[in-house]
């Protein structure tokens, strides 16, 4: 949803997730209400990687209050059961980055669903996202 707090927050805080919250920079998204919003991550460590934002800005956990935390890990469970249920996914890790030293690229607090295999093996890291299978994949997780 646009609105014009939120473009104002997008300006300045020069931040790439509040864009996407306001739809200034498209994203595949699955699930959205009035705080939350979620989306593939575009250069996912596995299929059906999944960010978990809220709208409003702050940039890690520690600058994030109680409540909103509780309202964004409530709908990471809802997103994570929902993944779980609908893609072949055998479990999943949830990953929350914070400061560059943990490996934070993007300064707007957010939380990594990341589905597994069994067997898998999978290493950490982003692979660059075929935009055509992200869409595929959106229009078939979309909540
Ligand atoms: P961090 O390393 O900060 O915990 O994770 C940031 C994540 O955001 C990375 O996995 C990266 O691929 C993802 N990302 C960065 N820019 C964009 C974007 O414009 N759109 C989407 N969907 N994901 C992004
Ligand atoms: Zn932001």
């Amino acid at each position: 949803m646009r609105t014009r707090y939120g473009i104002i927050q997008a300006m300045k805080n020069n931040c790439i997730f509040c864009a996407i919250a306001e739809g200034e920079i498209p994203s595949f998204k699955i699930y959205e209400d009035d705080l939350v919003l979620a989306y593939l991550d575009i250069n996912p460590f596995s299929e059906g990687h999944t960010l978990v934002i809220p709208k409003v800005h702050s940039e890690g956990l520690l600058d994030t209050s109680d409540e909103m935390l509780a309202a964004v890990v409530a709908r990471v469970k809802k997103v994570a059961a929902h993944i779980k249920a609908t893609l072949p996914c055998d479990g999943f890790n949830i990953l929350q980055n914070n400061g560059e030293a943990a490996g934070q690229t993007v300064r707007h607090v957010h939380f990594h669903i990341i589905p597994r295999r069994n067997g898998d093996a999978l290493a950490f890291e982003n692979r660059k996202g075929d935009m055509d299978a992200l869409k595929a994949l959106s229009d078939r997780l979309r909540m």
